[in-house]
C-alpha cells in the first residue's frame, strides 16, 4: 500500500492552509482498504497548541473528507478525502506521543476534527485508542451525521464530543448543509443516554443562522439532552474565502460579514436562557 507522505508538505500546519491532491496517488482499492482497516488516514494537518477545540491546550488532527456541503464552510479543501495526506496510523500515534507530556500538563488532549472525522471512523478509533493508552484526553469534533458508525463500546474511547448543530428546522438544515438533520439528533440522544459529555458548537452567520427563533430551537434541543456541558457560539469569519476562490467553487457567502458583538451576545443569551453555559 502507498503510505509515503509528500516530503514537501509538513504534517503540522493550520486548518487555514489550502491543501489539495495530497492523497490522490493512493489507488481506489487502497483507499477502500485504508477505510476498512483504519491503518491509514487522510489528514489535512495536525495543529499543536489549540486552546479552542476542547478543554485545555490541545493537539488537533484535521481529517480530510466530509459529506456535508455547508454554505459557510471555511475548509472546503477538506471535503475531498484524497486532498488529505495519507498518514500511517503509526505516524499519527507518534505525533501524539511527541506531545503527550505537554498535553497532560496543560490539561488538554487530542481533538480529531475535519472535514468530518467519522468518514474515517476506524482510523479515528485506532488513534483514540492509542491516545487513551497514553492517558491523553480525547475529543471528537463532528457534525454527528455518521454517529451510527460508532458502537457503544467505541464511545468509551471518546471523552468528549464537540457536536456541531447548524439548524433545527429540517428545511433550513438542508439549505445550509445539503443533508437531513435527523441522524444528528439520534446521535445526540444516544450520547445523552450514554452520559457522554457534549460541547455544542454553533456558527453564527448574519443573514443565515442569526434568526433568534431558530437559535432558541437549537438551545431547547441542546438543553433537553441533559449532557451538554457548554455551548460555543462561533462568529462567522471570512478566513476560508480564499479557499473557495482558489478551488473555483461558487461561494454564496462572499459578501457576508462577521456578526456584530450585539448579535453574538444575543445568541449567547438565548442559549443561556435555556439553562446552558454558553460563550
Ligand atoms: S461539516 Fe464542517 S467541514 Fe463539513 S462542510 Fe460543514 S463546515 Fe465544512
Amino acid at each position: 500500500m502507498e503510505t509515503a507522505t509528500n516530503p514537501e508538505v509538513p504534517l503540522e500546519g493550520s486548518p487555514y492552509d489550502l491543501r489539495v491532491s495530497l492523497g490522490e496517488k493512493v489507488s481506489e482499492p487502497n483507499i477502500r482498504s485504508a477505510l476498512e482497516s483504519g491503518d491509514l488516514g487522510f489528514v489535512h494537518s495536525f495543529t499543536t497548541g489549540s486552546a479552542v477545540d476542547g478543554p485545555g491546550v490541545r493537539i488537533v488532527a484535521w481529517l480530510a473528507g466530509c459529506q456535508f456541503r455547508c454554505v459557510y464552510c471555511h475548509n472546503p479543501d477538506t471535503w475531498k478525502m484524497t486532498n488529505g495526506m495519507p498518514v500511517p496510523l503509526s505516524r499519527a500515534v507518534e505525533q501524539i506521543q511527541k506531545y503527550r507530556h505537554g498535553l497532560q500538563t496543560m490539561k488538554g488532549g487530542l481533538t480529531i476534527s475535519g472535514g468530518e472525522p467519522l468518514m474515517q471512523h476506524r482510523f479515528v478509533l485506532k488513534v483514540f485508542a492509542a491516545a487513551k493508552k497514553m492517558g491523553v484526553h480525547t475529543a471528537l469534533d463532528s457534525n454527528g451525521y455518521l454517529g451510527v458508525r460508532l458502537s457503544d463500546a467505541d464511545l468509551t474511547a471518546i471523552d468528549l464530543v464537540l457536536l456541531d448543530l447548524k439548524a433545527m428546522t429540517p428545511d433550513l438544515h438542508r439549505r445550509y448543509t445539503g443533508v437531513d438533520n435527523q441522524p444528528i439528533h439520534q446521535f445526540a440522544r444516544r450520547l445523552a443516554a450514554a452520559r457522554k459529555p457534549i460541547w455544542v458548537r454553533f456558527v453564527l452567520v448574519p443573514g443565515w443562522t442569526d434568526d433568534m427563533a431558530e437559535v432558541e430551537r437549537i438551545a431547547a434541543f441542546a438543553a433537553g439532552l441533559g449532557n451538554v456541558e457548554r455551548v460555543d457560539v462561533l462568529p462567522f469569519h471570512q478566513m476560508g474565502r480564499f479557499k473557495w476562490e482558489k478551488l473555483g467553487m461558487d461561494y454564496q457567502l462572499k459578501d457576508a460579514k462577521p456578526p456584530s458583538r450585539e448579535t453574538t451576545d444575543e445568541a449567547i443569551a438565548r442559549f443561556r436562557a435555556a439553562g446552558l453555559q454558553a460563550f
